[in-house]
């Protein structure tokens, strides 16, 4: 039923509590998860004030992506996934619905919260987009 699992992922604790969630998910018949960690386009933007560091804070910030994508491929390898990794630029919540009208996306499975993790916020505004407008069913992990 939930074959192919979409994760996308700050890197943050929530994001990281999810991933129990999908081990869990193993059981009932998920094979391949795809990861996804946007690199907000928005951030990037800022730099214009700063061009002469644009091209080092861009491959840092890949290079910090691929380190942590390394660490979650090899935990859901373990847990005996098929994993695809996907690292974009971009608008964080227009990649992730992207994405899943472009795979055969089963289920997607996300935090509540993320990096900013405001005590206030019933959602994060990535969450609260994606879950929004997603066609397909959507794994919400609380913090
Ligand atoms: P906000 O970003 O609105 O200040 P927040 O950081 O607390 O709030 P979100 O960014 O909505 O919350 O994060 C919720 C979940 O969305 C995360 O746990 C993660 O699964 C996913 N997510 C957030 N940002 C990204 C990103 N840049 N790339 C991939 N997935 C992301
Ligand atoms: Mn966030």
């Amino acid at each position: 039923m939930f074959e192919t699992i979409l994760y996308p992922t700050d890197f943050s604790d929530v994001a990281q509590k999810a991933l129990t969630y999908i081990d869990r998910l193993k059981s009932s018949g998920a094979t391949t998860v795809i990861i996804v960690h946007v690199i907000d386009a928005r951030t990037l933007d800022l730099l214009v004030y700063a061009p002469a560091h644009y091209m080092t804070i861009e491959k840092d910030l890949r290079e910090d992506a691929e380190n942590k994508m390394a660490i979650v491929r090899k935990h859901l390898e373990k847990s005996g996934f098929d994993v695809i990794i996907r690292i974009e630029i971009g608008i964080p919540a227009d990649v992730i619905l992207q994405l899943e009208k472009e795979e055969d996306v089963s289920v997607i499975v996300l935090g509540s919260h993320g990096k900013s993790n405001i005590k206030e916020m019933f959602l994060g505004s990535v969450s609260e987009r994606v879950i929004r407008s997603a066609l397909k069913p959507v794994l919400v992990v609380k913090r």
